[in-house]
Protein backbone atom coordinates (compact mmCIF):
# COMPACT_ATOMS: atom_id res chain seq x y z
CA UNK A 1 0.00 0.00 0.00
CA UNK A 2 1.14 3.33 -0.85
CA UNK A 3 -0.19 6.42 1.15
CA UNK A 4 -0.18 10.40 0.45
CA UNK A 5 -0.51 13.10 3.24
CA UNK A 6 -1.80 16.19 2.81
CA UNK A 7 -2.54 18.80 5.02
CA UNK A 8 -6.15 19.89 4.79
CA UNK A 9 -6.55 23.67 6.37
CA UNK A 10 -3.78 26.48 5.52
CA UNK A 11 -0.74 24.88 6.35
CA UNK A 12 1.06 23.95 9.83
CA UNK A 13 -1.26 21.47 11.01
CA UNK A 14 2.02 18.89 11.66
CA UNK A 15 2.98 17.59 8.46
CA UNK A 16 6.17 16.55 9.88
CA UNK A 17 4.69 14.42 12.95
CA UNK A 18 2.16 12.27 10.64
CA UNK A 19 5.08 11.63 7.94
CA UNK A 20 7.25 11.02 10.54
CA UNK A 21 4.85 9.20 11.91
CA UNK A 22 4.15 7.05 8.58
CA UNK A 23 7.42 7.71 7.87
CA UNK A 24 8.05 4.18 9.66
CA UNK A 25 5.72 2.31 7.46
CA UNK A 26 7.25 3.04 4.25
CA UNK A 27 10.93 2.50 2.13
CA UNK A 28 10.78 5.71 0.14
CA UNK A 29 9.46 9.08 1.55
CA UNK A 30 8.62 11.45 -1.84
CA UNK A 31 7.85 14.98 -1.70
CA UNK A 32 6.12 16.26 -4.27
CA UNK A 33 5.80 20.33 -4.86
CA UNK A 34 6.57 23.31 -2.62
CA UNK A 35 10.28 24.22 -1.43
CA UNK A 36 11.84 24.94 0.81
CA UNK A 37 8.87 26.77 2.03
CA UNK A 38 7.59 24.35 3.84
CA UNK A 39 8.69 23.93 7.47
CA UNK A 40 7.99 20.71 9.17
CA UNK A 41 8.64 20.39 13.14
CA UNK A 42 9.37 16.90 14.09
CA UNK A 43 9.97 16.36 17.99
CA UNK A 44 12.17 13.04 18.51
CA UNK A 45 13.06 12.06 22.14
CA UNK A 46 12.66 15.76 23.23
CA UNK A 47 15.01 16.73 20.55
CA UNK A 48 13.39 19.31 18.00
CA UNK A 49 14.51 19.23 14.19
CA UNK A 50 13.09 21.64 11.83
CA UNK A 51 13.42 20.25 8.37
CA UNK A 52 12.04 22.56 5.03
CA UNK A 53 13.22 20.41 2.06
CA UNK A 54 14.13 16.81 2.80
CA UNK A 55 11.43 15.01 3.66
CA UNK A 56 10.28 14.49 7.21
CA UNK A 57 10.95 10.67 6.96
CA UNK A 58 14.65 11.39 7.35
CA UNK A 59 14.74 11.00 10.93
CA UNK A 60 13.92 6.83 10.10
CA UNK A 61 17.73 5.02 9.75
CA UNK A 62 17.90 3.41 6.39
CA UNK A 63 14.81 5.53 4.55
CA UNK A 64 15.27 6.61 0.91
CA UNK A 65 13.76 10.35 0.60
CA UNK A 66 12.82 11.64 -2.40
CA UNK A 67 12.39 15.33 -3.98
CA UNK A 68 10.77 14.96 -7.20
CA UNK A 69 10.43 16.65 -10.12
CA UNK A 70 7.33 19.11 -9.01
CA UNK A 71 9.64 20.47 -6.23
CA UNK A 72 11.56 23.43 -6.25
CA UNK A 73 15.00 23.19 -5.20
CA UNK A 74 17.28 25.56 -3.37
CA UNK A 75 20.34 23.71 -3.16
CA UNK A 76 22.05 26.16 -0.92
CA UNK A 77 19.01 25.79 1.26
CA UNK A 78 19.54 21.84 0.65
CA UNK A 79 23.27 21.93 1.76
CA UNK A 80 22.51 23.32 5.58
CA UNK A 81 19.73 20.69 5.75
CA UNK A 82 22.35 17.90 5.19
CA UNK A 83 24.72 19.52 7.37
CA UNK A 84 22.22 20.07 10.04
CA UNK A 85 21.14 16.16 9.51
CA UNK A 86 24.93 15.21 9.43
CA UNK A 87 26.08 16.60 12.39
CA UNK A 88 23.17 15.11 14.40
CA UNK A 89 24.07 11.55 13.22
CA UNK A 90 20.83 10.99 11.38
CA UNK A 91 23.04 9.43 8.43
CA UNK A 92 25.16 7.32 11.00
CA UNK A 93 28.49 7.88 8.93
CA UNK A 94 27.57 7.07 6.07
CA UNK A 95 26.98 9.54 2.66
CA UNK A 96 24.01 11.18 2.78
CA UNK A 97 23.28 10.92 -0.65
CA UNK A 98 22.48 7.16 -0.13
CA UNK A 99 19.64 8.23 1.95
CA UNK A 100 18.48 11.56 -0.12
CA UNK A 101 17.91 12.13 -3.84
CA UNK A 102 16.63 14.85 -6.21
CA UNK A 103 14.70 14.81 -9.23
CA UNK A 104 17.15 15.91 -12.35
CA UNK A 105 14.06 17.76 -13.84
CA UNK A 106 13.00 19.85 -10.39
CA UNK A 107 13.73 23.57 -10.94
CA UNK A 108 16.55 25.85 -9.26
CA UNK A 109 15.76 28.21 -6.88
CA UNK A 110 18.45 30.79 -7.74
CA UNK A 111 19.67 33.83 -5.44
CA UNK A 112 17.51 36.18 -8.34
CA UNK A 113 14.50 34.07 -7.49
CA UNK A 114 15.10 34.70 -3.54
CA UNK A 115 15.93 38.84 -4.38
CA UNK A 116 12.96 38.92 -6.79
CA UNK A 117 10.78 37.62 -4.31
CA UNK A 118 11.75 40.12 -1.78
CA UNK A 119 11.66 42.76 -3.34
CA UNK A 120 7.85 42.39 -4.66
CA UNK A 121 6.79 41.90 -0.70
CA UNK A 122 8.39 44.88 -0.15
CA UNK A 123 6.98 47.11 -2.96
CA UNK A 124 3.49 45.72 -2.34
CA UNK A 125 3.09 46.81 1.14
CA UNK A 126 0.04 45.88 2.78
CA UNK A 127 -1.06 44.52 -0.87
CA UNK A 128 1.74 42.09 0.03
CA UNK A 129 0.91 38.10 -0.11
CA UNK A 130 3.10 36.97 2.63
CA UNK A 131 5.70 34.95 1.29
CA UNK A 132 8.62 33.31 2.93
CA UNK A 133 10.43 35.52 0.29
CA UNK A 134 12.59 32.19 -0.31
CA UNK A 135 12.14 32.34 -4.08
CA UNK A 136 9.53 29.61 -4.15
CA UNK A 137 6.94 31.96 -6.45
CA UNK A 138 9.34 32.91 -9.02
CA UNK A 139 10.97 29.95 -9.60
CA UNK A 140 7.70 28.56 -10.25
CA UNK A 141 6.82 31.33 -12.69
CA UNK A 142 10.06 30.60 -15.07
CA UNK A 143 9.28 26.81 -14.34
CA UNK A 144 6.06 28.02 -16.08
CA UNK A 145 7.32 30.72 -18.73
CA UNK A 146 10.04 28.07 -19.92
CA UNK A 147 13.15 29.52 -18.94
CA UNK A 148 13.62 27.80 -15.31
CA UNK A 149 16.70 25.96 -14.91
CA UNK A 150 16.64 22.13 -13.91
CA UNK A 151 18.86 20.45 -11.28
CA UNK A 152 20.31 18.10 -14.13
CA UNK A 153 21.68 21.54 -15.97
CA UNK A 154 24.29 22.11 -13.26
CA UNK A 155 25.62 19.36 -14.50
CA UNK A 156 25.95 20.97 -18.03
CA UNK A 157 28.33 24.38 -17.56
CA UNK A 158 27.69 25.65 -21.17
CA UNK A 159 23.86 24.57 -20.95
CA UNK A 160 23.44 26.14 -17.38
CA UNK A 161 25.36 29.70 -18.66
CA UNK A 162 23.49 29.97 -21.48
CA UNK A 163 20.24 29.47 -19.58
CA UNK A 164 21.42 31.82 -16.98
CA UNK A 165 21.93 34.59 -19.41
CA UNK A 166 18.43 33.92 -20.99
CA UNK A 167 16.59 34.32 -17.63
CA UNK A 168 19.00 37.13 -16.45
CA UNK A 169 17.82 38.80 -19.51
CA UNK A 170 14.38 40.19 -18.45
CA UNK A 171 14.65 40.09 -15.31
CA UNK A 172 18.09 42.49 -15.01
CA UNK A 173 15.87 44.88 -16.86
CA UNK A 174 12.91 44.57 -13.88
CA UNK A 175 15.66 44.64 -11.46
CA UNK A 176 17.17 47.92 -12.69
CA UNK A 177 14.17 49.85 -13.63
CA UNK A 178 11.39 48.64 -11.93
CA UNK A 179 13.10 48.27 -8.14
CA UNK A 180 15.82 50.64 -8.32
CA UNK A 181 18.32 47.40 -7.29
CA UNK A 182 21.49 46.36 -9.19
CA UNK A 183 21.77 43.89 -11.75
CA UNK A 184 22.67 40.52 -11.71
CA UNK A 185 26.04 39.37 -12.86
CA UNK A 186 24.86 36.07 -15.06
CA UNK A 187 28.73 34.55 -15.31
CA UNK A 188 28.73 34.69 -11.37
CA UNK A 189 25.95 33.84 -10.73
CA UNK A 190 26.06 30.52 -13.59
CA UNK A 191 29.62 29.89 -12.02
CA UNK A 192 28.31 29.51 -8.18
CA UNK A 193 25.52 27.54 -9.83
CA UNK A 194 28.18 25.08 -11.39
CA UNK A 195 29.98 24.42 -7.92
CA UNK A 196 26.82 23.72 -5.95
CA UNK A 197 25.88 21.43 -8.79
CA UNK A 198 29.13 19.68 -8.51
CA UNK A 199 28.30 18.84 -4.97
CA UNK A 200 24.86 18.12 -5.76
CA UNK A 201 26.13 15.39 -8.34
CA UNK A 202 26.28 12.20 -6.01
CA UNK A 203 22.28 13.38 -4.72
CA UNK A 204 20.53 13.36 -8.74
CA UNK A 205 18.43 11.05 -9.74
CA UNK A 206 15.84 9.81 -11.83
CA UNK A 207 13.35 9.89 -9.03
CA UNK A 208 10.33 9.02 -11.42
CA UNK A 209 12.68 5.67 -12.23
CA UNK A 210 13.10 5.30 -8.73
CA UNK A 211 9.81 5.22 -7.86
CA UNK A 212 8.39 3.19 -11.04
CA UNK A 213 11.16 0.15 -10.01
CA UNK A 214 9.63 0.99 -6.02
CA UNK A 215 6.08 0.04 -7.86
CA UNK A 216 6.71 -3.10 -9.38
CA UNK A 217 8.50 -4.52 -6.27
CA UNK A 218 5.80 -3.55 -3.58
CA UNK A 219 7.78 -1.40 -1.72
CA UNK A 220 5.33 0.50 -0.04
CA UNK A 221 5.71 4.61 -0.56
CA UNK A 222 4.84 7.73 1.44
CA UNK A 223 4.07 10.96 -0.36
CA UNK A 224 4.54 13.92 1.55
CA UNK A 225 2.93 17.13 1.32
CA UNK A 226 3.86 20.82 1.89
CA UNK A 227 2.07 23.82 2.75
CA UNK A 228 -2.12 23.43 2.73
CA UNK A 229 -4.93 22.13 0.89
CA UNK A 230 -6.26 25.67 1.08
CA UNK A 231 -3.07 27.34 -0.50
CA UNK A 232 -3.35 25.07 -3.39
CA UNK A 233 -2.72 27.57 -6.58
CA UNK A 234 -6.15 26.47 -8.51
CA UNK A 235 -8.32 25.75 -5.55
CA UNK A 236 -6.92 27.36 -2.72
CA UNK A 237 -7.88 31.16 -1.30
CA UNK A 238 -6.72 32.67 -4.45
CA UNK A 239 -4.39 34.85 -4.92
CA UNK A 240 -3.56 34.42 -1.16
CA UNK A 241 -1.79 31.04 -1.73
CA UNK A 242 1.35 29.47 -2.55
CA UNK A 243 2.70 28.87 -6.30
CA UNK A 244 2.07 25.32 -6.22
CA UNK A 245 -0.50 22.58 -6.11
CA UNK A 246 -1.09 21.11 -2.69
CA UNK A 247 -3.34 18.57 -3.25
CA UNK A 248 -2.74 14.92 -3.63
CA UNK A 249 -3.41 14.67 -7.00
CA UNK A 250 0.11 16.79 -7.79
CA UNK A 251 1.43 13.40 -6.86
CA UNK A 252 1.56 12.08 -10.24
CA UNK A 253 3.07 15.21 -12.30
CA UNK A 254 5.06 16.38 -9.41
CA UNK A 255 6.90 12.72 -8.82
CA UNK A 256 6.24 11.35 -12.41
CA UNK A 257 3.88 8.55 -11.39
CA UNK A 258 0.62 7.03 -12.89
CA UNK A 259 -2.57 7.88 -11.23
CA UNK A 260 -2.65 4.00 -9.16
CA UNK A 261 0.61 5.23 -7.29
CA UNK A 262 -1.43 5.74 -3.99
CA UNK A 263 -3.92 3.78 -1.97
CA UNK A 264 -4.91 5.64 0.49
CA UNK A 265 -4.67 9.77 1.02
CA UNK A 266 -4.56 10.99 4.91
CA UNK A 267 -5.57 14.84 5.13
CA UNK A 268 -4.25 16.10 8.44
CA UNK A 269 -5.94 18.76 10.34
CA UNK A 270 -6.19 20.65 13.67
CA UNK A 271 -8.94 20.89 16.06
CA UNK A 272 -8.85 24.76 15.12
CA UNK A 273 -7.26 26.16 12.55
CA UNK A 274 -4.75 28.68 11.49
CA UNK A 275 -3.10 30.77 9.10
CA UNK A 276 -0.12 32.63 8.60
CA UNK A 277 -0.01 35.54 6.49
CA UNK A 278 -2.82 37.66 4.74
CA UNK A 279 -5.89 36.03 2.84
CA UNK A 280 -9.27 34.91 4.13
CA UNK A 281 -9.60 32.72 6.92
CA UNK A 282 -13.84 32.69 8.06
CA UNK A 283 -13.71 31.45 11.73
CA UNK A 284 -10.83 33.52 12.84
CA UNK A 285 -11.20 34.85 16.24
CA UNK A 286 -8.26 37.22 16.68
CA UNK A 287 -11.14 40.17 16.88
CA UNK A 288 -13.78 38.48 18.36
CA UNK A 289 -12.71 36.21 21.23
CA UNK A 290 -9.12 37.54 21.16
CA UNK A 291 -8.27 36.31 24.31
CA UNK A 292 -8.58 32.84 23.69
CA UNK A 293 -6.61 33.05 20.25
CA UNK A 294 -3.89 34.28 22.61
CA UNK A 295 -4.30 31.45 24.64
CA UNK A 296 -4.44 28.68 21.67
CA UNK A 297 -1.37 30.82 20.09
CA UNK A 298 0.69 30.67 23.20
CA UNK A 299 -0.29 26.59 24.04
CA UNK A 300 -0.29 25.28 20.28
CA UNK A 301 3.11 27.29 19.82
CA UNK A 302 1.38 28.80 16.59
CA UNK A 303 4.76 30.82 15.53
CA UNK A 304 6.07 29.73 11.98
CA UNK A 305 8.39 27.26 11.64
CA UNK A 306 9.73 28.81 8.76
CA UNK A 307 9.54 32.71 9.27
CA UNK A 308 8.80 32.89 13.38
CA UNK A 309 5.36 34.78 12.33
CA UNK A 310 2.53 34.62 14.84
CA UNK A 311 0.10 32.30 13.17
CA UNK A 312 -3.69 33.39 13.00
CA UNK A 313 -5.87 31.81 15.41
CA UNK A 314 -9.49 30.42 14.58
CA UNK A 315 -12.31 27.71 15.33
CA UNK A 316 -12.49 24.30 13.09
CA UNK A 317 -13.80 25.38 9.84
CA UNK A 318 -16.09 22.25 8.77
CA UNK A 319 -16.83 23.74 5.12
CA UNK A 320 -13.52 24.24 4.09
CA UNK A 321 -12.32 21.15 5.68
CA UNK A 322 -15.06 19.14 3.82
CA UNK A 323 -14.02 20.87 0.64
CA UNK A 324 -10.46 19.73 1.21
CA UNK A 325 -11.70 16.25 1.61
CA UNK A 326 -13.30 16.57 -1.84
CA UNK A 327 -10.49 18.48 -3.51
CA UNK A 328 -7.66 15.42 -2.00
CA UNK A 329 -10.48 12.26 -2.11
CA UNK A 330 -9.38 11.88 1.58
CA UNK A 331 -9.89 8.38 2.88
CA UNK A 332 -8.91 9.58 6.77
CA UNK A 333 -8.33 12.30 8.51
CA UNK A 334 -5.24 12.82 11.07
CA UNK A 335 -6.58 15.16 14.18
CA UNK A 336 -4.03 16.95 15.62
CA UNK A 337 -3.28 19.22 18.35
CA UNK A 338 -6.47 18.44 20.41
CA UNK A 339 -4.44 19.22 23.86
CA UNK A 340 -4.40 22.52 22.70
CA UNK A 341 -8.67 23.23 23.28
CA UNK A 342 -8.22 20.90 26.84
CA UNK A 343 -9.98 22.85 29.53
CA UNK A 344 -12.06 25.00 27.47
CA UNK A 345 -16.15 24.95 28.42
CA UNK A 346 -17.00 24.36 24.95
CA UNK A 347 -15.35 24.27 21.47
CA UNK A 348 -17.04 25.72 17.89
CA UNK A 349 -17.03 23.88 14.64
CA UNK A 350 -17.81 25.94 11.68
CA UNK A 351 -20.83 24.08 9.41
CA UNK A 352 -22.04 27.02 7.20
CA UNK A 353 -21.64 30.05 6.12
CA UNK A 354 -24.10 32.69 6.12
CA UNK A 355 -23.93 35.39 3.16
CA UNK A 356 -26.33 37.72 2.08
CA UNK A 357 -28.98 36.33 4.17
CA UNK A 358 -28.44 32.53 2.46
CA UNK A 359 -26.78 29.44 3.90
CA UNK A 360 -23.50 28.25 1.99
CA UNK A 361 -22.58 24.72 2.51
CA UNK A 362 -19.81 25.11 -0.31
CA UNK A 363 -16.38 27.02 0.11
CA UNK A 364 -16.60 30.32 -1.89
CA UNK A 365 -14.01 31.20 -4.88
CA UNK A 366 -14.75 34.68 -4.87
CA UNK A 367 -12.11 36.86 -2.44
CA UNK A 368 -15.39 39.44 -2.10
CA UNK A 369 -17.57 36.96 -0.65
CA UNK A 370 -14.88 36.07 1.74
CA UNK A 371 -15.08 39.32 3.36
CA UNK A 372 -19.19 39.26 3.77
CA UNK A 373 -19.52 35.59 4.75
CA UNK A 374 -20.35 34.80 8.53
CA UNK A 375 -19.52 31.41 9.48
CA UNK A 376 -22.37 29.33 11.37
CA UNK A 377 -20.97 27.04 14.29
CA UNK A 378 -21.97 23.91 16.30
CA UNK A 379 -20.78 23.97 19.68
CA UNK A 380 -19.96 21.18 21.70
CA UNK A 381 -18.58 20.36 25.21
CA UNK A 382 -14.92 20.85 25.75
CA UNK A 383 -12.99 18.07 27.15
CA UNK A 384 -10.51 17.92 30.03
CA UNK A 385 -7.02 17.34 29.62
CA UNK A 386 -5.74 14.37 27.31
CA UNK A 387 -3.73 11.42 27.85
CA UNK A 388 -0.19 11.59 26.85
CA UNK A 389 -0.15 7.80 26.21
CA UNK A 390 -3.08 6.28 24.97
CA UNK A 391 -3.90 2.65 23.32
CA UNK A 392 -6.85 2.54 22.73
CA UNK A 393 -10.34 4.98 21.90
CA UNK A 394 -11.27 4.20 25.10
CA UNK A 395 -8.54 6.00 26.90
CA UNK A 396 -9.72 9.20 25.77
CA UNK A 397 -12.56 11.20 27.51
CA UNK A 398 -16.24 10.87 25.89
CA UNK A 399 -16.32 15.11 25.24
CA UNK A 400 -13.09 14.62 23.23
CA UNK A 401 -14.67 11.21 21.39
CA UNK A 402 -17.80 13.04 20.62
CA UNK A 403 -15.85 15.86 19.08
CA UNK A 404 -14.21 13.47 16.66
CA UNK A 405 -17.50 11.63 15.75
CA UNK A 406 -18.87 15.21 15.04
CA UNK A 407 -15.67 15.40 12.63
CA UNK A 408 -16.29 11.94 10.98
CA UNK A 409 -19.89 12.49 10.67
CA UNK A 410 -19.89 16.10 9.17
CA UNK A 411 -16.32 15.20 6.74
CA UNK A 412 -17.62 11.64 5.80
CA UNK A 413 -14.23 10.93 6.65
CA UNK A 414 -12.86 8.50 9.55
CA UNK A 415 -10.75 9.92 11.65
CA UNK A 416 -7.55 7.45 11.58
CA UNK A 417 -4.71 9.02 13.96
CA UNK A 418 -5.07 11.41 16.86
CA UNK A 419 -2.14 13.44 18.00
CA UNK A 420 -2.24 14.59 21.55
CA UNK A 421 1.29 16.12 21.75
CA UNK A 422 4.01 17.41 19.49
CA UNK A 423 6.19 13.54 20.47
CA UNK A 424 6.21 10.27 18.74
CA UNK A 425 4.53 8.50 21.88
CA UNK A 426 1.38 10.73 22.49
CA UNK A 427 -0.11 9.39 19.25
CA UNK A 428 -3.30 7.14 18.83
CA UNK A 429 -3.59 5.13 15.57
CA UNK A 430 -7.25 3.98 14.75
CA UNK A 431 -6.52 2.66 11.24
CA UNK A 432 -3.33 1.90 9.16
CA UNK A 433 -3.43 3.27 5.93
CA UNK A 434 -0.41 1.15 4.86
CA UNK A 435 -2.74 -2.24 5.23
CA UNK A 436 -6.20 -1.11 4.77
CA UNK A 437 -6.94 -1.88 1.43
CA UNK A 438 -10.80 -1.42 2.17
CA UNK A 439 -12.12 2.10 2.94
CA UNK A 440 -10.67 3.10 5.94
CA UNK A 441 -12.60 2.92 9.57
CA UNK A 442 -12.43 4.50 13.10
CA UNK A 443 -13.57 2.01 14.99
CA UNK A 444 -15.70 4.89 16.79
P1 LIG B 1 3.68 21.24 9.52
O1 LIG B 1 4.30 22.27 8.67
O2 LIG B 1 2.33 20.84 9.02
O3 LIG B 1 4.58 20.08 9.81
O4 LIG B 1 3.38 21.92 10.91
P2 LIG B 1 4.43 22.60 11.88
O5 LIG B 1 5.55 21.69 12.12
O6 LIG B 1 4.75 23.96 11.42
O7 LIG B 1 3.52 22.80 13.15
C1 LIG B 1 3.16 21.78 13.91
C2 LIG B 1 3.69 22.05 15.31
O8 LIG B 1 2.85 21.43 16.22
C3 LIG B 1 5.06 21.48 15.57
O9 LIG B 1 5.74 22.30 16.47
C4 LIG B 1 4.77 20.12 16.19
O10 LIG B 1 5.78 19.66 17.04
C5 LIG B 1 3.54 20.42 16.96
N1 LIG B 1 2.58 19.34 17.10
C6 LIG B 1 2.28 18.36 16.20
N2 LIG B 1 1.27 17.61 16.67
C7 LIG B 1 0.92 18.14 17.88
C8 LIG B 1 -0.09 17.83 18.84
O11 LIG B 1 -0.89 16.92 18.67
N3 LIG B 1 -0.14 18.63 19.94
C9 LIG B 1 0.71 19.66 20.15
N4 LIG B 1 0.57 20.38 21.26
N5 LIG B 1 1.67 19.98 19.28
C10 LIG B 1 1.76 19.23 18.15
Amino acid sequence: MNVAVVGAQWGDEGKGKVVDHYGARADFIARFQGGNNAGHTLVVGGKKTVLHLIPSGILHPGKICLIGNGVVFDPAAFFEEIEILEQSGVFRGKPAHEFVRVSERAHVILPYHRLLDKLREEKAGHGKIGTTVRGIGPCYEDKVARRGILVGDLLRPSVLRQKVEHALEEKNVLLKHHFGAEAVDAVATAAEAQRLGERLKPFIADVRAILYEAKGRRRPVLFEGAQGTLLDVDHGTYPYVTSSNCVAGQVMPGCGVGATAYDHVVGITKAYTTRVGTGPFPTEIETTEPELAQRIRKVGAEFGATTGRPRRIGWLDGVALKYASELNGLTGLALMKADVLSGLDFVKVCTAYRLGGNTHYGFPSAMEDFDRLEPTYEVLPGWPELPRGMSSVSDLPDEFRQFIKFIEDFVKVPVVLVSTGPGREETLELADPFTSSVALRSGL
